[in-house]
């Protein structure tokens, strides 16, 4: 514990943001290692005496879980990180997640009052610092295993079962808070590995597979059952499912691709970012033949997007040994919803960023093969609907950009696996499931959150929609009247919204 006296408000504000240290670029685009190397404690202490421990703090209200972000790096300027680590696991069950993932520069960290006139307290950096050191010094009672929960008093058991569809964020949050109530809780999965996006498409250069491992092992530990290669849909039905549990939480995603729909796209090359990420992160195709499944290792390879999918798919390319990855986007850098961070450590590893360029067609030889990718100059118009200028193509600006892959990363939508085999499920005009204020869908005692629900979102608001679903289920599992009012219709869907349009 520190015995100094508190540092005054003009000290707090002399010191300057601390950087994150990184793996040097060069050396970083040789693997698949981590890019960000985290705070030293030093460099963590002296990042959190910056916080003025705002009485009404902006920070939290920035966050969609709401953290505790002043009470939190209070106590890990004190060095009391296991009083930090209970204040952020309190309100955050993946702190290890979302302090690298998160966006933060649009969330908690866009409200901190010293962004008004300087830096932002590098409050991310921070929460993977405390929920790194939980991972590290924290075994579970429940698991052995680290643990993000181990302060949380467990419920007796209710004899309740719950199933949940799909082990992403959300799932895996519902999953973690409905064992925690004593509930007894099966989550089947249609892959055969745990842990949705965290695993088969964000990276292990952003997020290593081994802390969503972590945290499926402490939920195991906990007693949550893991059913894998099980979709619902095919393998069984949601009826099975409601015939076998006493409440469902649909989490399935939004993971069914978004095509270019341009011709050539069926040409030997062309991938969806979907099959492109999955096949690197989720199949280690980078080791094939060791692996069992392949990718093609484009040496001049164009991704087609701006969002977080795109600059992870051109960040991959690069990794897989392309002399040449691409970014092309139809707006400017400024309109990239690809967080900022991603966006900055792409041009580091030297992504070649072709802004205002629309696709037209892809290009192939005899066998097939791409050659090119046809594209058309942009202008930025009139603000469209998500208030960013909408892109105006700019007459004879066609040009091809050679290459030999082509990756489409303009979104996603709603698979209907599941949804068309359920008639009496409410969907919503893109095929989201329809859920009231609490999260029930139009079936009693099916609940669903995260992307099937909002669209392509976010990881934390996948991970909120799963605390407040799991507790509703806890209200709707112990009382009959469950008075749940029509309240979240879908509105706010909005096809490929959040990363890649
Ligand atoms: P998912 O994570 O999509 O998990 C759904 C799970 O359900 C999957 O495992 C799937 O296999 C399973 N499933 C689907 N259908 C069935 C079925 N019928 N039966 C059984 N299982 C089924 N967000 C951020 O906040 N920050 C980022 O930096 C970021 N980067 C991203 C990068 C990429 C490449 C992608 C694709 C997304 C990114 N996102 C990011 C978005 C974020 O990952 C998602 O918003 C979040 O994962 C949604 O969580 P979820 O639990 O709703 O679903
Ligand atoms: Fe910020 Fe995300 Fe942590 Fe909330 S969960 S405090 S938004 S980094
Ligand atoms: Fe600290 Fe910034 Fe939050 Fe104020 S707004 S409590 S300075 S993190």
């Amino acid at each position: 514990m520190s015995a100094a006296a508190p540092l005054s408000k003009r000290e707090r504000l002399a010191i300057a943001r601390h950087d994150m240290p990184v793996r040097e670029a060069l050396v970083r685009i040789g693997g698949f290692e981590e890019v960000n190397l985290g705070f030293t404690e030093q460099v963590a202490l002296a990042e959190a005496q910056r916080c003025l421990q705002c009485r009404v703090a902006p920070c939290v209200a920035g966050c969609p879980v709401g953290v505790d972000i002043p009470a939190f790096l209070g106590r890990l300027e004190d060095g009391d990180l296991a009083g930090a680590a209970d204040v952020l696991l309190g309100g955050n069950a993946l702190p290890a997640v979302t302090g690298r993932v998160c966006p933060q520069e649009s969330q908690c960290e866009a409200r901190c009052v010293l962004a008004r006139k300087g830096q932002s307290v590098a409050i991310g950096h921070l929460e993977r610092y405390v929920a790194d050191w939980a991972r590290e010094h924290r075994a579970s009672p429940a698991s052995g295993s680290a643990s993000s929960e181990s302060a949380r008093p467990q419920r007796a058991p209710s004899g309740r079962r719950v199933a949940i569809v799909g082990s992403g964020p959300g799932g895996l949050t519902a999953a973690g808070e409905l064992a925690g109530l004593g509930h007894e809780v099966t989550v089947f999965e249609a892959l055969h590995v745990p842990g949705g996006v965290l695993v088969y498409g964000i990276p292990e250069f952003r997020l290593p597979n081994e802390i969503v491992a972590g945290e499926v092992a402490r939920l195991e530990g906990l007693g949550v059952r893991f059913a894998l290669n099980a979709v619902i849909g095919r393998t069984y039905t949601l009826d099975d499912l409601r015939a076998g549990f006493d409440a469902v939480f649909v989490a399935v995603g939004a993971g069914l691709p978004v095509f270019l729909d341009i011709p050539g796209e069926g040409l030997k090359g062309v991938y969806s970012a979907n099959e492109y990420l999955t096949r690197v992160n989720l199949m280690q195709a980078y080791a094939f033949p060791e692996a069992d499944t392949p990718v093609l290792q484009g040496r001049r390879v164009v991704v087609v997007g701006g969002g977080n999918v795109a600059v992870d798919a051109v960040r991959t390319a690069r990794r897989l040994g392309a002399h040449e990855a691409i970014l092309a986007y139809r707006r400017t850098r400024a309109e990239m919803p690809a967080r900022a961070e991603e966006i900055r450590h792409a041009e580091e590893e030297g992504i070649r960023f072709e802004m205002l360029v629309a696709p037209i067609s892809v290009h192939g030889d005899a066998d097939r093969w791409v050659t090119g990718l046809k594209c058309r100059r942009m202008a930025l118009g009139e603000p469209d609907d998500s208030g960013r200028h909408r892109p105006v193509p700019v007459a004879g600006s066609e040009h091809i950009i050679p290459c030999d892959t082509v990756v489409a990363a303009i979104g996603t939508r709603a698979n209907p696996l599941l949804t068309a085999t359920c008639p009496d499920l409410e969907l919503g005009p893109w095929g989201n499931v329809v859920t009231d204020a609490r999260g029930m869908t139009s079936l009693p005692g099916v609940f669903a959150g995260g992307d099937i629900v909002r669209g392509s979102a976010t990881v934390i608001l996948a991970m909120g929609d799963g605390k407040r679903a799991a507790h509703a289920i806890d209200d709707y599992l112990g009382c009959a009247g469950y008075d749940g009012r029509h309240g979240h219709d879908g509105d706010d869907w909005q096809e490929g919204s959040g990363h890649e349009r």
